[in-house]
């Protein structure tokens, strides 16, 4: 267990208690009993910058640094965004930054799903942001549904997947599609074993090394070979993105009493004003 403090910096006094509990309900959900990786720093900093261009995870600094741009006092807005951060982190993505053997689409693809996963988990747990949770995800994930992802489509796509930096429109739909067929334990996982996969311009040799690194038979490489390999009907079942089962709700109802009683374990908070920061990010 890694004892973690969050710095929330350039939140208004009017957000700040929301974002308090998105980033411990969200943290708690990709690192539940704070199993972290190896940090920069125990201090994670996270900067609410409106005016930024882009959310990023920032590489070339000493210490661990996200920005997002959302709106102030726009708690699922933020939470769409950290996660997708928080995806970056858990496997330490400034180390390959930038990444230059044309899979960076994967990673982008995995953070777009931590984003699903941290929203729906948020509205299947009791609190007070479950309610906006639900409209976000009903509301403001459509660009995730995968409806149209199978092994044709996926064929179209990986040229511009091999050359994208960020998560682009249609690799939006490829997170729906990780999002509507893993548990958010497994990608977890799948995710953190990329920080020792090594990099390879070779797609499927990266693939087939990475899947040796993850436990089970249904993890990412898997699936995306699967739909490298397969004809245009996918091996798994389909479902909607936002329709898979309760993901971490016990825990994270857990963690969100522990906070309404002020006993949040190993989440503590720092607010500070704005420091200064590179321009180096994912
Ligand atoms: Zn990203």
């Amino acid at each position: 267990m890694t004892e973690v403090i969050f710095e929330l910096c350039g939140f208004s006094e009017l957000e700040k208690p929301m974002a308090r509990i998105a980033t411990m309900m969200t943290a708690d959900l990709f690192f539940p009993n704070g199993d972290y990786p190896p940090l920069r720093s125990n201090v994670i900093r996270i900067m609410r910058d409106a005016n930024a261009s882009v959310p990023r995870y920032v590489a070339h600094e000493p210490f661990e640094l996200i920005v997002v741009n959302c709106q102030e006092d726009r708690p699922w807005q933020y939470t769409y965004q950290v996660a997708h951060e928080f995806g970056h982190l858990s496997t330490r993505a400034d180390k390959r930054f930038p990444r230059q053997d044309g899979n960076m689409w994967i990673e982008e693809a995995i953070c777009g799903a931590y984003s699903i996963y941290a929203i729906r988990a948020m509205s299947e747990a009791e609190g007070p942001l479950k309610g906006g949770a639900q409209d976000y995800l009903h509301n403001h994930l459509n660009d995730h549904r995968s409806d149209e992802v199978d092994a044709d489509w996926f064929a179209r796509h990986l040229p511009e997947f091999r050359i994208a930096t960020t998560l682009t429109a249609p690799l939006m739909k490829l997170s729906g599609y990780i999002a509507a067929r893993l548990l958010v334990g497994q990608v977890t996982a799948d995710n953190r074993a990329i920080m020792d996969t090594p990099l390879n311009e070779d797609h499927w040799v990266y693939l087939s090394d990475w899947k040796k690194r993850c436990n089970g038979p249904h993890t990412i490489p898997a699936l995306l070979e699967s739909l490298g390999s397969a004809p245009a009907k996918t091996p798994m079942k389909t479902r909607q993105p936002h329709s898979l089962g309760p993901v971490a709700e016990p825990r994270v109802v857990r963690a969100l009493r522990r906070l309404c009683r002020g006993q949040g374990r190993r989440n503590r908070w720092i607010l500070l004003g704005w420091p200064a920061y590179g321009a180096a990010a994912v």
